[in-house]
């Protein structure tokens, strides 16, 4: 028998979202989630991320199971674009798997998906590894925080969770369970670093829920509306209560928004709430009697809240004065989409509020004295932070150091942990990286069309086609076409500038070059990149077509 248990991110440590565990006995693996991200501007044309699966696709016969925590993005996201790479059954709690089999059919997928279903608070034995199932509080309908217990000892996987004291909908955190954890022994505790760099403790939704209708309440006669993350379960019910409260009805305006209130009432949640209005309904409600709650929180361009605010949504409209509350937070990397979208409803004279001036969000991730409480909790030898960048891991490690866990070591994506009863080590490097969902395809972050891609968005491009006879003499001017370099009143003379120079190089070729497709391509290359270098300081891509007649 092995005396030593193996962990290793292929996602999610050192950023956010891309979630993806894995957890190696005796070559036998057990995956927890498998998460997708939101590319940032670095990447053109590339909304969404995923983590590369290879490492665990190369021995999927290994493979005993993928078990999900809870139905956010960052954790269940990659599964339409990647689960066919591995065909391994799925377990998960029942809002959870119905959350997973809504997107698989959206993806055309539902016929082949292998998907478990383990009741709330259950278990289920996958080889050498048993996985109990803890409620915790977050903000979606049952987080799972998930103690696995191997030959070598117990590792506590948090999933994303935090403290709540008065929750709105779905389970609070079981102390009672954690405590007990605690007694029986952790090896090693793989937590939710998020928040740990905030201080003080996470919040309640339920104290929400009253700001909220406070702020309601403020604004008689007026549209107001909400926009969140359409997961945040939670979140919807403290805005339709508080909605309630202060004598309006809720819309919803969305699809990923109608999808997660079909998938939360299918399962059992949401029950003692009427039906939402539709789009098209909300737009003959009087405007003091509703609350709208729109989907693009995060700034995304083609999301009902940026369609409201540029005033091109197909049935809603909004007035000067209106209300509009963002109660969610900036995931980073789109802070600049979401201040787009509120600079256009300012435009438009009407009432903007974030959490900067009001409660109107409480995050679902643990703040640092919840993290203290988790720790004092569980006792874990080694402490694993995850789920964050570089920053919120040393933060949450910070706190393990303070509080003298006895190991601290802090992940990267690829890194083969090994965990024995003496502690953890690193033991090796695996392959890992980031694909990115390019239309239909799924490429590689280094896959030459999307490095050319960056690059000609931040560089420019300049394309040469020159025609040269038997003699090695230009039959015309060269043509000289640039994209995203000059400005329109610079272009003409830019071009002309450039083609004097491309002239005047191949002219200065000698026989030895001239008849040779590449030298002249790269002294017309080498003369229009030294050109743009002079006048804007970057050296453009250049693309060189030589014809010879
Ligand atoms: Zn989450
Ligand atoms: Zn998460």
């Amino acid at each position: 028998m092995e005396n030593k248990v193996t962990f290793l991110p292929l996602g999610g440590c050192g950023e956010f979202g891309v979630n993806l565990n894995l957890f190696g006995y005796n070559d036998e693996w057990l995956m927890v989630d498998f998460g997708m991200g939101f590319a940032g501007d670095d990447l053109p044309g590339i909304e969404i991320i995923l983590p590369d699966p290879k490492f665990i696709e190369e021995r999927k016969d290994k493979l005993l199971g993928i078990v999900i925590t809870h139905a956010h993005e960052d954790h269940i996201g990659a599964l339409p674009h990647l689960w066919t790479r591995l065909r391994t059954p799925i377990y998960a709690t029942p809002f959870t798997a119905e959350v997973i089999r809504l997107k698989m059919k959206e993806a055309g997928l539902l016929e082949q998906l292998i998907l478990h279903e383990i009741p709330l608070g259950g278990a289920r034995k996958f080889g050498p590894f048993e996985v109990q199932f803890i409620n915790v509080a977050h903000s979606i309908p049952e987080p799972n925080l998930l103690v696995i217990k191997t030959p070598v000892g117990n590792i506590v996987h948090t999933g994303d969770w935090k403290l709540d004291a008065n929750p709105v909908e779905g389970s609070t955190t079981d102390v009672a369970a954690l405590k007990k954890i605690g007694q029986e022994g952790v090896l090693a505790l793989i937590g939710d670093s998020t928040n740990a760099a905030t201080p003080g403790r996470s919040g309640s939704e339920g104290d929400l829920r009253e700001s909220l209708k406070k702020i309601f309440l403020r604004y008689p006669g007026r549209r107001i509306v909400v926009t969140s993350f359409a997961s945040n379960i939670a979140r919807l019910k403290s805005v339709a209560t508080a909605a309630h409260g202060a004598g309006r009805v809720m819309a919803l305006a969305g699809r990923s928004l109608w999808r997660m209130n079909e998938a939360a009432r299918k399962t059992g949640y949401l029950k003692d709430l009427p039906p939402f209005l539709s789009e098209r309904e909300a737009t003959m409600a009087d405007p003091g009697q509703i609350v709208i709650m729109a989907t693009g929180s995060q700034g995304e361009p083609r999301a009902a809240m940026a369609r409201l605010a540029t005033g091109e949504h197909p049935q809603l409209d909004l007035s000067p004065n209106d209300v509009v509350i963002f109660s969610a937070r900036a995931i980073p990397g789109n802070e600049k989409d979401i201040a787009r979208v509120q600079t256009n409803l300012r435009a438009r004279n009407i009432n903007v509020v974030t959490d900067h001036e009001e409660f109107v969000h409480v995050s679902g991730h643990p703040a640092y004295d919840d993290v203290v409480d988790l720790i004092q909790w569980l006792k874990p030898k080694v402490l694993l932070p995850v789920h964050g960048e570089v920053y919120q891991l040393q933060a949450h490690a910070k706190i393990g150091e303070v509080l003298q866990v006895p190991q601290v070591l802090i992940p990267r994506d690829g890194d083969l942990i090994e965990l024995t009863p003496a502690g953890a080590r690193v033991a090796g490097e695996v392959h890992h990286g980031i694909l990115c969902v390019d239309g239909k395809k799924i490429v590689s972050v280094a896959d030459r069309a999307i490095h050319s891609r960056k690059k000609l968005a931040e560089l420019g491009t300049v394309l040469v086609s020159l025609a040269l006879d038997q003699d090695g003499s230009l039959i015309s001017d060269p043509a000289i076409s640039t994209h995203g370099i000059y400005t329109e009143e610079q272009q003409v003379a830019g071009e002309a500038e450039l083609m004097e120079l491309v002239i005047a190089a191949v002219e200065d070729l000698d026989d030895r070059h001239i008849f040779k497709n590449d030298a002249v391509e790269q002294a017309a290359r080498i003369a229009v990149r030294r050109a743009v270098n002079n006048s804007h300081g970057r050296k453009p891509v250049a693309e060189v077509h030589v014809i010879r007649v």
